[in-house]
């Protein structure tokens, strides 16, 4: 078998435990003298660099959530000199503030490294073709994905999200191996590649899909349309870098994770202790490199859990599960993160809209995700036409979240009330099992 080019040189758990022990130290060092918020919050918690003497003593460390990157806005979690700074990525945020994540050269190396890593665990070689279905942008999903691929040799064909004609083009013609989307997009590409009978004409041999959850029966239908295709789910997130931080291996038991480039607590997100190997807890994590945004015990509000025992496929990285849902109600549609917190602010600023709205997510009759929000027209409002509130809604929405809704307007009053915080999200999108 050939050698692999980006795993780590570590031939055993301990080995690995060292090694995280090691760059931990350097973290929470370089986090303390680089960056005033994380010197400010380890005084206030009685920790410092010095405080690092085991992996285990990481638990008596404060955390990092996402309302530290709002109020860091806009370079939260600095922790190096500007002009030590090549790039910055964003993904949407609470209350409308962007997540904005800062990286250093090395940053941007090591992220394309750990991202070739997860291709050459999905088996992409030099002699693949890559065809790249994902947004490019501020976002971190594009360049991520193309770097990676070049970094591994294959040849990529970065045509972005939509297009649904030039992808079909592209599988015939070009005749990728491989392509990388979210979920929802797979879906639509193996139907359109079905409607349109292309099946017999294309190579696809595998889809890199991530950024949204997926159910067991929408992989088989992806797989089934296109050919026996062979699914690989790919995990990240922007303050983690962004994709590229864990796939599954071809045994497809789960996602592998490079615990050489971040700690992973599973804790329990009400009392906030660890939880044991194999239980489901909210994914808590560290990064062991990074130098501009370094993450030290960052609340990711994924719910997943570790797969105890090695994995039959050799490697000594360690798995946790897929990713089964939030605890917080953010969800994403079409590849974007939205919080109702933010629908929330767009509708209060639309004159003539009420306090009280509803966001429903199902699957239409091609299993497409879709979008309703249903919102109630303000008390006494009799100067608007619903008609003209809806469009309101739709165009504040789509300028702002980059997804269109569809919208109902209803009467003041038709909502039901709750003294407890109201049910805003109804999510009717995955029926069966997700892991
Ligand atoms: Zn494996």
């Amino acid at each position: 078998m050939m050698k692999k080019r980006f795993e780590p040189d570590f031939d055993s758990t301990q080995a690995l435990l060292a090694h995280q022990l090691e760059r931990l130290k350097w973290t929470v060092r370089h986090a303390y003298e680089g960056s005033p918020f994380y010197r400010e919050r380890l005084d206030r918690n009685g920790v410092n660099p010095d405080s690092i003497t085991s992996l285990d003593d990481l638990k008596r460390f404060p955390f990092t959530t996402a309302d530290d990157l709002r109020e860091g806005y806009p370079f939260p979690l600095r922790a190096v000199d500007f002009e030590k700074i090549v790039r910055i990525h964003s993904s949407s945020g609470t209350t409308g503030l962007r997540k904005n994540l800062c990286y250093t050269q090395k940053d941007v190396d090591d992220w394309v490294h750990f991202f070739a890593r997860a291709y050459e665990t999905a088996g992409v070689t030099d002699i693949d073709r890559v065809q790249i279905a994902v947004g490019y942008g501020v976002w971190t999903a594009g360049i991520g994905f193309q770097s990676a691929c070049e970094k591994v040799g294959a040849m990529a064909l970065p045509v972005g999200p939509g297009n649904v004609d030039m992808q079909c083009q592209f599988l015939v013609d070009l005749q990728p191996t491989v392509l990388c989307c979210t979920a929802s997009m797979g879906l639509l590409m193996a139907e359109e590649v079905h409607r349109r009978g292309l099946a017999d004409k294309i190579s696809l041999k595998k889809i890199i899909y991530g950024s949204e959850r997926s159910s067991v029966s929408m992989r088989q239908k992806i797989s089934e349309l296109l050919g026996g295709a062979e699914l690989f789910d790919i995990t990240g997130l922007t303050e983690l870098y962004g994709p590229g931080a864990g796939i599954e291996c071809p045994l497809h038991d789960c996602i592998h994770y490079w615990a050489d480039y971040y700690i992973l607590e599973i804790l329990d997100p009400d009392t906030l202790s660890p939880l044991p190997d194999g239980e489901w807890g909210e994914m808590v994590l560290t990064t062991l490199y990074k130098e501009a945004s370094p993450l030290i015990r960052y609340r990711t509000r994924d719910i997943t859990r570790i797969i105890p025992g090695p994995c039959d496929c050799g490697t000594i990285l360690p798995r946790h599960s897929r990713i089964r849902g939030r605890t917080d109600d953010m969800f994403k549609f079409r590849g974007v993160n939205i919080y109702p917190s933010h629908i929330d602010s767009i509708l209060s600023k639309i004159s003539g809209i009420g306090s009280e709205y509803q966001i429903h997510l199902s699957r239409d009759a091609s299993e497409r995700g879709v979008m309703r929000l249903i919102v109630e027209q303000a008390e006494n409002e009799k100067g608007k036409k619903p008609s003209d509130l809806e469009e309101a809604v739709k165009y504040q929405i789509k300028k702002q979240l980059l997804v269109t809704p569809g919208v109902e307007i209803v009467n003041y009053g038709s909502l039901p009330r709750s003294e407890r915080k109201s049910q805003r999200v109804f999510d009717t999108r995955i029926q069966d099992s997700i892991v």
